[in-house]
């Protein structure tokens, strides 16, 4: 028998979903010089790549989106598009499902389809490439062939992002790079492969295939916002970004989960926003590391103005696990409830 997880060994007979979506990996160049995304450019420059008529590939359909988008326009409405397609895709009989998406944006996507996608019965490996696939030089074949194994391989089911050496859980992931071939990092999980001259699984790491059935979240017209303190920061400020209608903060402190606390007048404005129902989730601006808001009485007056502890949650999982949480209609106090459990592999639990 095959090793469950020996991509280097791939069974033809897996039946892997490639959606395209828009990014830099389809991309041509206009008359102005700039990169654009063009319909049928992909499957075009696919078509002339031999590597996809090598027998030994998984079985793999090709289907791009209606609207190919540069991921810089891709809204919360297009996650719900995407995480409708990848259930589609489950549903006619795929056993992995390959998203191409531009890099831009793909921590947020990544940990958005993570959150509404919710039993997943195979991996989706959400990749891109920093340079055109129709480019000389261009790291969209490994990304592509690479993503296209790794989605085949048995076993294992949840939203990954693929680039540059690196199978990445997809809600710990941010963008680092705007030029490296690895152009994304997973601060605070180590990566769910290494992928060189052969493919190192961290096999404790992997969620397994869920056993209930497949069902997609929806998303809610709700506004979200996400907030970089910064030195000098007012409470002026503070009170504009927190009007109507929004209903949930994501709030980039420092350090440890620090913020001002010697301007009473900022931290009542957080206190009214919680009290009008509002829930803010304090993650921290340092890549690695988690919040403890016990730590300094800067961080304190946070937890005392009734912010919620992100953890280690990326600033991208968190703002796209509060909308898809505020989404379900729930009372704040259960969204800020929900805010410190792990869903889908996305914080690191505290110790008790
Ligand atoms: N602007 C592009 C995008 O995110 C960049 C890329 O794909 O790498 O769609």
């Amino acid at each position: 028998m095959t090793d469950a997880t020996d991509v280097t060994r791939p069974d033809p007979r897996r039946r892997v979903a490639l959606l395209h979506t828009g990014g830099t990996v389809g991309m041509v160049r206009g008359d102005d010089g700039a990169y654009a995304p063009r319909p049928g450019a992909l499957a075009q420059a696919l078509a002339r790549l031999p590597e996809l008529q090598d027998p030994r590939l998984p079985d793999v359909r090709l289907e791009e989106l209606d609207t190919l988008l540069d991921s810089s326009d891709v809204r919360p409405v297009d996650w719900q598009r995407f995480a409708d397609r990848v259930a589609a895709a489950f549903h006619d009989g795929a056993h992995g499902v390959v998203v191409l998406h531009g890099t831009d944006t793909m921590a947020y996507t990544a940990s958005a389809l993570a959150f509404l996608l919710d039993g997943l019965p195979g991996p989706v490996v959400l990749t891109g490439s920093q340079v055109p696939l129709v480019e000389l030089r261009s790291d969209a074949r490994d990304n592509l062939i690479t993503s296209l194994l790794l989605a085949a391989a048995p076993d294992w089911a949840e939203v990954a992002v693929y680039l540059g050496g690196g199978l990445l859980r997809g809600c710990r992931t941010t963008k680092v790079s705007t030029h490296g071939f690895d152009a994304f990092a997973s601060p605070n999980l180590p990566p769910l492969a290494d992928v060189g001259v052969d493919v190192a699984w961290r096999r404790e790491l992997l969620r397994p295939p869920a056993r209930e059935a497949l069902r997609v979240h929806r998303l809610a017209d709700v506004d979200v916002v996400a907030l970089r303190l910064f030195p000098g920061i007012t409470a002026e400020t503070l009170r504009n970004v927190l009007r109507d209608p929004v209903r949930g903060l994501v709030l980039e402190t420092y350090g440890s989960g620090n913020a001002p606390s010697r301007d009473p007048e900022l931290l009542a404005v957080l206190r009214d926003a919680v009290g009008r129902g509002l829930v803010v989730v304090n993650v921290t601006q340092c890549l690695r590391g988690s919040v403890r808001m016990g730590t300094y009485a800067a961080g304190r007056a946070l937890a005392d103005a009734g912010v919620v502890s992100g953890g280690d949650l990326t600033a991208e999982a968190a703002l796209a696990k509060l909308l898809v949480l505020l989404s379900q209609g729930l009372a704040p106090s259960a969204v800020a409830a929900a805010m410190g459990r792990d869903l889908a592999g996305e914080r690191t639990p505290e110790p008790a």
